[in-house]
């Protein structure tokens, strides 16, 4: 019988197990993972014999020591603007404490040498402001994969010693008992006083079985679908020579839908996505200048929420994303002016063009993708960037279609992170209270915290 049984290795669970062991050393601590350790996490994609996903059974860069942000930028997000939702849960001021917390923890591991930024500019913020633009305030600790690595590497070897890791030991049932709970893996039966799961977006499906099996109510209601925007690297340099990365959110006006910007990228590029054989868009930017491009790409989201009786989220924002695969085999882009238009990009209109698109995707029309609403959102918004820094909305600026951000439902739980059945904690993104580093990282202390209170 072990104390606490924690499934799952990423942010969430490591933190639960790190502050359960720094607190009570003599306690029987599990965590159970699908995936290895982190030195045995090895993508086999090497770009030279195998250059697309062979779908291993256990996906190394999802999966062990380290979840799903092990081989991230390690960008760890202080702020309770974006993430997730823990501060709804925990309040705001317990939720910036504990992700301060989580930042030394990470600092005291060998994230010391890195910056912390604050992400804030009055000036620039006075500015969207005046155009009905929302610039959000965040401090970010950016480790760098190299850093964040490190790490992890170093938090494991603090907890091996004294928390038991069961390893490529999938778990695939929880039954409640009288005296606690019954978990069942790949490998053997085991049972626990507690148990906290924290198996993340990969572990998502799994977890709506659990809470089918266990009686536990989700709702699924929030896809966000929109466009990732390149242009010239000029029209942005206001904004990302200032601040590391801008989030700024815009209510339109037709609508009052929230629309944003996600993931910019400062000399980037443009990138697919493969998500189940669906692509979608992305964007990189890489620290080395010799690797700059003259663009700089962010995509425009709409977060789009579901009602009774609806509760396909995720596969409304999958079949958008299937629309521009069936017209364009691929993803689709197009000029700007073209869709103000109303009319088709052409090979030929990209090329006469002054913005150089860095993906090669077929020149087509959003129009015929995106839900008139959607477009709409972006459209409004791109104009209201536009009074910000001028010529976002010139007729050459291109727009990839679609950029799709899935989230995972919303399990219910109080306000310590607890089920309904007593000593069942829930918690980073498979709760769908959190989608981050950070406030996955949180929620884990939280309830570290929770169940040390309770037991003294
Ligand atoms: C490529 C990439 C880059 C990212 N970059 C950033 C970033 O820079 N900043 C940021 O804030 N966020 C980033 N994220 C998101 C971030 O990684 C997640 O929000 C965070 O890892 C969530 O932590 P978690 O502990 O909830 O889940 P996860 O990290 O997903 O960990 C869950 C673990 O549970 C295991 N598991 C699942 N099901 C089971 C089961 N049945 N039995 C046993 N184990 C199971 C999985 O194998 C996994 O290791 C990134 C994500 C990806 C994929």
């Amino acid at each position: 019988m072990y104390d606490v049984c924690i499934i799952g290795a990423g942010p969430g669970g490591i933190f639960s197990a790190y502050e359960l062991m720094k607190y009570r050393p003599n306690w029987k601590i599990a965590v159970f993972e699908t995936g290895g350790p982190l030195h045995q996490r090895k993508c086999p994609i090497d770009g030279d014999k195998i250059k697309s996903c062979v779908h291993c059974p256990v996906c190394s860069i999802m999966s062990g020591f380290g979840g799903a942000g092990a081989f991230s930028d390690g960008k760890y997000n202080i702020t309770n603007e974006f993430g997730g939702n823990l501060y709804e849960y925990i309040g705001k001021e317990k939720a910036i404490e504990l992700m301060d917390y989580v930042d030394e923890i990470n600092c005291e591991y060998g994230g010391a040498e890195t910056k912390l930024y604050d992400n804030f500019d009055t000036i620039i913020a006075k500015k969207c402001l005046q155009n009905n633009l929302h610039l959000l305030k965040a401090k970010v600790r950016h480790l760098g994969t190299d850093i964040n690595y490190i790490v992890l590497q170093n938090l494991y070897k603090q907890l091996e010693d004294k928390v038991e890791f069961h390893f490529f030991e999938h778990v695939t049932r929880v039954d409640h008992l009288e005296s606690g709970y019954q978990i069942e893996t790949s490998k053997g039966v085991y049972t626990g006083a507690r148990c906290i799961i924290s198996t993340g977006r990969s572990g998502s499906k799994w977890m709506e079985s659990i809470c089918s099996h266990l009686g536990i109510e989700t709702k699924s209601n929030r896809v966000d679908i929109g466009v990732r925007v390149e242009l010239n690297a000029d029209t942005f340099s206001e904004l990302t020579d200032s601040l590391y990365e801008s989030k700024i959110v815009y209510r339109s006006k037709t609508y009052q839908d929230r629309v944003r910007t996600f993931c910019m990228n400062p000399h980037g590029v443009v990138v697919n996505e493969n998500t189940n054989g669906i692509v979608t868009v992305n964007g990189h930017s890489y620290t080395d200048p010799k690797r700059f491009t003259e663009n700089t790409n962010f995509a425009l989201l709409v977060s789009n929420h579901f009602t009774q009786p609806f509760h396909q989220s995720n596969q409304y924002g999958e079949n958008i994303a299937k629309l521009s695969n069936m017209l364009g085999g691929g993803v689709i882009v197009q000029r700007f002016g073209d869709l103000i238009r109303g009319q088709r990009s052409t090979p030929d209109r990209i090329q006469a063009g002054f913005v150089r698109p860095t993906l090669k995707a077929t020149p087509g029309d959003l129009s015929l993708v995106i839900p008139k609403r959607q477009l709409d959102d972006i459209i409004e918004m791109i104009y209201a960037l536009d009074k910000v820094c001028p010529s976002t909305a010139s007729d050459d600026t291109l727009l990839y279609g679609v950029e799709v951000k899935f989230y995972n439902m919303q399990v219910d739980v109080n306000k310590h992170l607890e089920t309904c059945h007593k000593g069942l904690y829930v918690i980073g993104d498979c709760s769908g209270v959190t989608h981050s580093l950070s406030h996955a990282s949180a929620s884990g202390v939280y309830v570290a915290h929770d169940i040390l209170e309770q037991e003294s």
